[in-house]
């Protein structure tokens, strides 16, 4: 097998040749002095698509989280986050160690919520025994799953009601959009969804298939804070039109076809339905989780590295599509795995997996 089938992320994908072509024809300039056309370009849309005044290109999602975090938040006010979300957990703790900003982690359900009432609980009073609370930040898609909108509504209003900015961190929000969209424009499901957030972050480095960089998206102050926090975290980019070339093409031709990579993990949540030994999770956009019984996870994972599919996880293991899966891959790991269940248990289970969040 030359190619793996690689379920691992969708942070995975090559350019394609068109959008190769994009970036090696865009316009250049100095990003810090403002001058790159395709940068400013691809910020104007990004403005224009969650109807926020302005947006930041960055280099990273972690970069963008932070920055914003720096944005709505000084030394010594806190933020209310989900003890498992990514900005909290899976960002090495910047908020904290380069804002000196205190997070709340608060206990979130399988839907990636946490409580109102736990919410409601946490925000401190103003009081000098406290840090300031200034800030809710929400993450959706929430493990490949759109959050509902009644429940962004109600924690926003709930958030403004305490005087709190609401960040939503929706590295995958075109996913969520696509899947929210019921056959609506797309366009319109993504401003419905980043309607209640003062700002959001989105990925154009995972499932729309470019190479590099997020985007910000806020208020014209907000974001003139998060360009001087980008520059401070060492962000500033000179002629990073070439990627933003990437970004924009991605904007124009890699937002619907979102649709395709949700129906292959249709496909493979169909075909592994009923196998012995596999509980397979609800899955609704381009992410599913495939709980494997009697330890077998690390074990399943080498025999389908050993068979060209690669995936993350030990007990849940975790399987992405993107624009480099096609069906025959996916049915070719769909028959992998049946075929591994199929056997008797082994004696001796493999040892590790990787557990990685990408
Ligand atoms: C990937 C991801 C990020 C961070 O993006 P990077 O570009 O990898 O830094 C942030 N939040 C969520 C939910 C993500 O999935």
């Amino acid at each position: 097998m030359n190619q793996p089938i690689d379920l691992r992320s969708d942070t995975v994908t090559q350019p394609t040749a068109a959008m190769r072509e994009a970036m090696l024809s865009a316009p250049l300039g100095d990003d810090v002095f403002g001058d790159d056309p395709t940068v400013n370009a691809l910020q104007e849309r990004m403005a224009q698509i969650t109807g926020k005044e302005a947006a930041l290109f960055m280099p990273s999602g972690t970069q963008s989280n932070l920055c914003a975090l720096m944005a709505h938040c000084e030394r010594g006010d806190e933020y209310i986050v989900g003890q498992n979300a990514h900005t909290y957990r899976y960002e090495g703790g910047g908020a904290a160690v380069l804002g000196s900003i205190q997070p709340q982690p608060l206990a979130q359900n399988t839907a990636g919520e946490m409580a109102l009432s736990d919410i409601a609980a946490a925000i401190k009073p103003m009081d000098c025994h406290f840090a300031r609370t200034r800030l809710l930040a929400l993450e959706n898609t929430w493990n490949g799953h759109p959050m509902s909108q009644a429940y962004l509504q109600a924690a926003t209003d709930l958030a403004r009601q305490h005087g709190l900015a609401v960040h939503l961190d929706g590295a995958r929000l075109f996913n969520a959009a696509v899947a929210q969209a019921e056959g609506g424009p797309v366009m319109a499901s993504v401003r419905r969804i980043v309607d209640p957030f003062d700002s959001v972050s989105v990925c154009f480095s995972k499932g729309l298939g470019a190479p590099v960089g997020s985007a910000l998206c806020g208020s014209h102050e907000l974001i003139a804070k998060a360009l001087r926090w980008r520059k401070v975290l060492g962000g500033g980019l000179r002629q990073s039109g070439i990627l933003a070339a990437a970004a924009l093409y991605a904007l124009e031709h890699h937002v619907a076809r979102l649709a395709d990579d949700h129906a292959l993990v249709q496909r493979l949540a169909q075909g592994l339905q009923g196998v012995p030994g596999l509980s397979v999770r609800s899955a609704q956009t381009n992410i599913v989780f495939v709980d494997v019984a009697d330890g077998r996870g690390p074990a399943l994972l080498e025999d389908l590295k050993a068979h060209g599919v690669l995936a993350t996880g030990l007990i849940g293991l975790r399987f992405v599509t993107h624009l480099g899966v096609d069906a025959a891959g996916i049915d070719h790991a769909v028959a992998c795995i049946q075929r591994f269940m199929a056997q008797p248990l082994a004696k001796t289970p493999a040892a590790h997996g990787s557990a990685g969040v990408y």
